[in-house]
Order: C-alpha cells, then structure tokens, then sequence
C-alpha cells in the first residue's frame, strides 16, 4: 500500500502543497500519496490522521496551533512557538511534529534576495502561526531590529516578551497602528517588510500596510504566493523595494519537513520546477 501524507487546513484549495510533494515522490521513486484536506473541525480529522495510519504530513491556517497540543511528540521548537506545520508518524499510536517555517522563511530570504537575515532589520506584519515562526527564526539568527506588528495587540506583545525572554539582545519595537496600518516611529528605518497577516490569501484583499510608512525598506515578502502579486507585494513594488511572495519560503519549509519524513535530502530542483509550472498556468 502506498504510504499515505496528508495537509490539515481551511481553505486548502489554494496550496501548491500537494503539487510540490507529488513532484519530490515523482522524482525520487517514492511510492507515496499526498492529499489536502479541508478541515473545519480539528478534532475528528486529526483522530482520523491517527486511525488511517497517515505516515506524515503538513498543517496550515488555522490549524498549527491546534496540531502542537495534539501532538505526541512536539520539538522543543514547535511548543515554545505553540505551533506546528509537520508532522510524522514515530509508531502505531504515536505521532512527532515540529515548526519548519522559521527555517523555509530565513533559508527564502537568503535566495530571494541574496543577503542573510541575520543582517537585516525587519518589521514582521502578523503575529499568528507564520508571523511567529518567522519572528523567532529572525530572532535566533541574531536580526539587529526587529519590530513586530499584529491587528491583535496582546499577540504582539506577547511575542515580545517570547523573544526577549529567550535571550533576544536585538532591538525590539512593538508597532502601533496608525489610519492606514502600521507606522515605524519617526527615525526608525527597516530593511526587510514581511507581510505574515492572511490578508492576500484572496484576491482583493488589501495590503496590511502602507510601504510609505517604512521609508528605506529594501526588501519585502509576503508569506502568501500565487500566481499575481499581492496588494502588499504591488505597493512595496512601486516604492522601490525588490520583492518575493512566499513560493521559496513554501519550498524551503516543504524541503526540511521531506526531511524528516525520508531521513534523505529533498529534491529540491524537482519541487522548484513543479511550483514555478503550477505558478506560471493561468488560473
Ligand atoms: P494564522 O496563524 O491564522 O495568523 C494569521 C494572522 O493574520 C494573524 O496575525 C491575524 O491577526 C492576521 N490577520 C488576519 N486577518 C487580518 C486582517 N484583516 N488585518 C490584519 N491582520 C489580519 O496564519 P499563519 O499560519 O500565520 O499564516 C499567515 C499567512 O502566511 C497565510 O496566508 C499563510 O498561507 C501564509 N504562510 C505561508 C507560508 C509559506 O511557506 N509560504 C508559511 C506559513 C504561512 P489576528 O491575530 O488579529 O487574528
């Protein structure tokens, strides 16, 4: 029987998940299915990720932090962030997962824009499961500034308090909303402006922020991809800042969670080749 891995989340219509992983079983011989399912309901479809014996798979919006407390085995990664995106069978009746956002994002930024994240200041949009990821990844790789951002202040604040105290040194700013978003502090600058809200998901959605409001940001990237850039991507755009979408982030993230599953490197020319086709059709 084939081994069977599976993507938890709503909407999941939209992912390049299962593509990009057919293409990684494709290219290497591997016998194996991969499946996005959309979930509404945490509970029964992850009591069915137990019964039908699912070797592994992924989990997406809204469901990363419902999967870290499921988890049996949880990286000491996915319970500081409260927050899972892989998962994988260790037994019958015990299923491991951890976090591989952080490391897609900094491994994205380095390809999209030819310069680590460690050297950068970022301003971070979004504090849920992918603002949170890539925060503390940011954080872990020794970012000089980083200013945080949520339509939900408590998440940002408490984010803060994560970062600082697991022994961030780095400058730290919280980021108050103005008329049009969110605003540095007069004086302020940053070099990268990631968007990690789920605002671009659908089209129409507008951006989280005003590029204006982060005169001398170089760099912006928005965790979500698809086939036209996003509001957010558009207006950074015209401000003069290089761009990406989140397509390297979604390789590089898939790439570590392959990983793990196959304890063998992933076939990352094959993943590559089979988001940018799917990215290229007309939808
Ligand atoms: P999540 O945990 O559900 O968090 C969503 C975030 O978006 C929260 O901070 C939420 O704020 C904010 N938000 C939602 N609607 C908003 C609005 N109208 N205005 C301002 N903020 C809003 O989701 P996630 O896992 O972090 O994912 C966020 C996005 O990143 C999704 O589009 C996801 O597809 C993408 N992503 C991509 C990759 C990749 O590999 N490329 C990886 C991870 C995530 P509240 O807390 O106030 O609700």
């Amino acid at each position: 029987m084939r081994d069977l891995f599976v993507l938890l989340g709503h909407p999941v219509s939209h992912s390049l998940s299962p593509t990009m992983y057919r293409a990684a079983f494709r290219s290497l011989g591997i016998s194996a299915a991969y499946v996005a399912l959309d979930v509404r309901e945490f509970e029964p479809a992850w009591l069915a990720v137990r019964r039908l014996q699912v070797r592994g798979g992924n989990v997406t919006v809204p469901w990363k932090e419902a999967a870290a407390g499921a988890l049996d085995e949880a990286s000491e990664r996915a319970r500081r962030l409260g927050s899972a995106n892989t998962f994988w069978r260790t037994s019958e009746d015990r299923i491991a997962g951890t976090e591989t956002d952080g490391e897609g994002f900094l491994r994205a930024v380095e390809e999209d824009f030819g310069v680590p994240a460690s050297g950068l200041r970022v301003a971070v949009l979004g504090a849920g499961g992918g603002g949170r990821a890539v925060a503390a990844a940011l954080a872990a790789a020794g970012a000089p500034a980083i200013a945080l951002w949520s339509r939900t202040r408590e998440r940002t604040e408490r984010l803060a308090a994560e970062l600082r105290g697991e022994g961030y040194e780095g400058a730290l700013a919280e980021l108050e909303s103005g008329a049009g978003g969110p605003r540095l502090p007069p004086g302020e600058g940053v070099d990268l402006l990631v968007n990690a809200t789920s605002l671009g998901l659908r089209s129409g959605d507008p951006a989280p922020a005003d590029p204006a409001d982060f005169p001398g940001a170089r760099f912006a990237m928005d965790l979500v991809y698809g086939r036209e850039p996003s509001a957010f991507l558009r207006a950074c755009a015209a401000a003069g800042a290089q761009t990406a979408d989140g397509r390297a982030m979604l390789l590089h993230q898939g790439a570590r969670a392959f990983e793990l599953w196959f304890a063998r490197p992933a076939p990352l020319d094959a993943m590559r080749a089979a988001l940018a086709h799917a990215l290229a059709r007309p939808s």
